[in-house]
């Protein structure tokens, strides 16, 4: 039976992660949840602990300032699921008396909180006979059904649901057996370009891919979507205790509420340097054709669906510009505890480094 031979390979392969733990916390289940959505497991983990040493339950993550989470973030990138991890602990303490929800029904009512982070929870901190899909359990599942179907299909994602939900019915432990699928794929039913190591797997006895040689072919490679361009030009402006300006991203879109250095954007090219200077005048400063023909740097930031190409130039604030009362200066050691793209936070670091600053770094 598929279950047994997973839930017995799990007991003696499964990594030693710090959210596996005995028993299964599901607050500390809805975090880890969240952070390993698109986001390698060895950069979770110093994240991970970080974030339950300050917030080691619902109800301090549910009070902290945003800002505070977005700190926290680091390194882990996509932050609107920390603004939606925040509003979900928040919901949890204001609807479900500060307990995590064991239905799956419930558990999709909160922020953040899709199909597969719902099973997740549901089974795996409550035992619950939920399935899940992902990537590595899709993978998995063709695999083992010689399935050679092309894996973003709807009618795919649909089979994948229902056998996973077969497979979840029929365990004694659909926590065990879920965690070990998803454990299976990461660690030996690999992705394309590495070879899946079925030598070592539970399953091989009953994998038709395997039986048939068809690991090399299924799952079928992935349709690559176009990668668009965005051009950004971020500015350097200090005032007279050589902080820098920051601004806030739009609460939607791209790098949603984070901060940054002003930045124009721009989807096509370059922006040109009359559009340029009236962006900085708007803030108070100016920028002269030397500055921008001479960035202190420049580099390109690929995303999923993005080549975004950066430069960073340097202006000059205009004396008693009355223009910046109630905007935000930071210093060098405020960064930490701001919520930035990894991208910008590299602009931020290069101005703080300009040689001829008024400051040491
Ligand atoms: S036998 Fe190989 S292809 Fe089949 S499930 Fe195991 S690792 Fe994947």
């Amino acid at each position: 039976m598929i279950s047994r031979a997973l839930e017995a390979w799990f007991k003696v392969a499964a990594r030693d992660l710090p959210w596996r733990t005995t028993p299964r916390d599901p607050y500390h289940a809805l975090v880890a949840e969240t952070m390993l959505q698109q986001t390698q497991v060895s950069r979770v983990i110093p994240a991970y602990n970080r974030f339950i040493d300050r917030f080691p339950d619902v109800r301090s993550l549910a009070s902290a300032p945003i800002d505070d989470v977005f700190g926290l973030w680091s390194g882990l990138g996509y932050y609107r699921r920390a603004r939606n991890l925040h509003a979900a602990a928040s919901m949890i303490v204001r609807d479900f008396s500060a307990r995590v929800p064991s239905a799956v029904n419930d558990l999709l009512k909160l922020p953040g909180v899709g199909r597969y982070t719902a099973g997740a929870i549901a089974s795996i901190a409550f035992n619950q006979s939920a399935p899940i899909v992902d990537g590595n359990v899709k993978r998995v599942l063709l695999r083992l059904h010689g399935k050679d179907l092309e894996p973003d299909a709807k009618p795919t994602t649909d089979w994948s649901w229902t056998v996973a939900a077969q497979l979840a019915s029929a365990a004694r432990n659909p926590g065990v057996t879920n965690e070990a699928l998803m454990e299976l794929g990461a660690t030996v039913c690999l992705p394309p370009p590495a070879s899946p190591a079925c030598e070592r797997c539970p399953l091989k006895d009953s994998c038709k891919a395997f039986a048939l040689g068809l690991t090399a072919q299924i799952p079928r490679p992935k349709k690559r979507s176009a990668v668009s361009e965005l051009f950004c030009v971020s500015i350097i402006l200090r005032d007279k205790h050589g902080r820098l300006l920051i601004e806030q991203r739009p609460r939607t879109g791209m790098w949603a509420g984070l901060v940054q250095l002003p930045t124009l954007e721009s989807n096509d090219d370059w922006p040109a340097l009359d559009r340029l200077q009236t962006f900085i005048q708007i803030r108070g400063g100016t920028l002269s054709p030397t500055d921008f023909a001479s960035p202190i740097l420049e580099f390109t930031h690929q995303t999923t669906h993005r080549t975004v190409r950066f430069k960073v130039v340097h202006a000059q604030l205009a004396p008693c510009n009355r223009k910046l009362v109630g905007r935000t200066w930071i210093a060098q050691a405020d960064l930490k505890a701001l919520g930035v793209s990894s991208a910008h936070k590299r602009a931020i670091t290069a101005a703080f480094q300009m040689q001829g600053g008024l400051f040491s770094v």
